[in-house]
């Protein structure tokens, strides 16, 4: 099949939206690099990558205990808790599981990994009740696709923090993409001086509903907001959790992952595609 970019591709980044209106949704399949094991490799300092080809999970270690962001689809838990355990750390050892957004390709993993670990669940507070339901937020055009629940410990606000082990991950909400859809912000020694690092949650309208989203009505200002918010920031590092969107890969394999550019073109790039799209949404 040649049908590739598709529709669950699209909900991850800005450059596939355009095929979107014009695919079917549900006959669709996932792309293969979702589920495409690879072996887990080291990022920068204490930050490991543990997801597959196609979708991120990161697993900060500490002296604590473990931190795992993300827990890309349902298919893939098991392949990440092989990936865990690789990188040294026993299941137990990891004590939270943060998440960027309640879509099934990021949180779908999130009630195995819970089970797997005994983590406590830090979750966006706009993104707790879909969490808690398996239900995504807002509505779009490719229809619901659901993912298993679980059980959110903590519903976490602009701002609050996460700490182990003197690791502080501070919850930066960018919501849009979906209402709870958060950023996560440390700051890392390394070469003798401080780098700031942004986990950072999906800025793609990927088929969200932008006129008239009565499940979340707010969408095209907090897009805006967020736009602006992450427009500002210019971390050292971005660590997005779809891999391709800043080429993941690509820069650590040519050790240029260090690069204050990479944010601000992101999100000029998303800022651009949005626009497009509600033009068009608005006809
Ligand atoms: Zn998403």
């Amino acid at each position: 099949m040649t049908s590739a970019p598709l529709i669950r591709t699209a909900l991850g980044f800005a450059t596939a939206v355009a095929t979107l209106a014009a695919r079917p949704a549900a006959a669709q399949k996932d792309p293969p690099a979702w589920t495409r094991p690879i072996a887990p490799f080291p990022i920068i300092g204490p930050i490991d990558y543990v997801g597959t080809d196609g979708l991120a999970a990161y697993l900060i270690r500490t002296p604590a205990g473990a931190i795992l962001i993300d827990a890309p689809m349902e298919e893939n838990a098991a392949l990440v808790e092989r990936a865990i355990v690789a990188r040294g750390v026993k299941l137990s050892d990891v004590k939270f599981i943060l998440l960027s957004h309640a879509h099934f390709d990021h949180a779908g993993g999130l009630a195995a990994l819970k089970r797997a670990t005994g983590a406590k669940l830090v979750v966006g507070v706009g993104d707790a009740a879909a969490v808690n339901t398996g239900v995504p937020p807002g509505e779009t055009s490719y229809g619901v696709i659901r993912f298993p629940a679980a059980k959110v410990d903590r519903a976490i606000p602009d701002g609050g923090r996460v700490t182990l082990g003197g690791i502080t991950l501070t919850a930066v909400a960018t919501p849009g993409h979906t209402p709870g859809c958060t950023s996560w912000s440390m700051t890392l020694p390394h070469e003798g001086r401080q780098f700031d690092v942004l986990f950072a949650c999906s800025v793609s309208v990927a088929g969200n509903k932008l006129v008239g989203n009565k499940r979340y009505p707010r969408i095209v200002a907090d897009f805006r907001r967020s736009f602006d918010r992450l427009g500002a920031l210019q971390p050292d590092v971005v660590l997005p959790f779809h891999p391709e969107s800043v080429d993941l890969m690509g820069r650590v394999r040519r050790n240029a992952l260090i690069d204050k550019a990479v944010l601000p073109k992101l999100v000029a790039d998303a800022r651009t595609a949005f626009d497009a799209d509600l033009a068009k949404q608005r006809k």
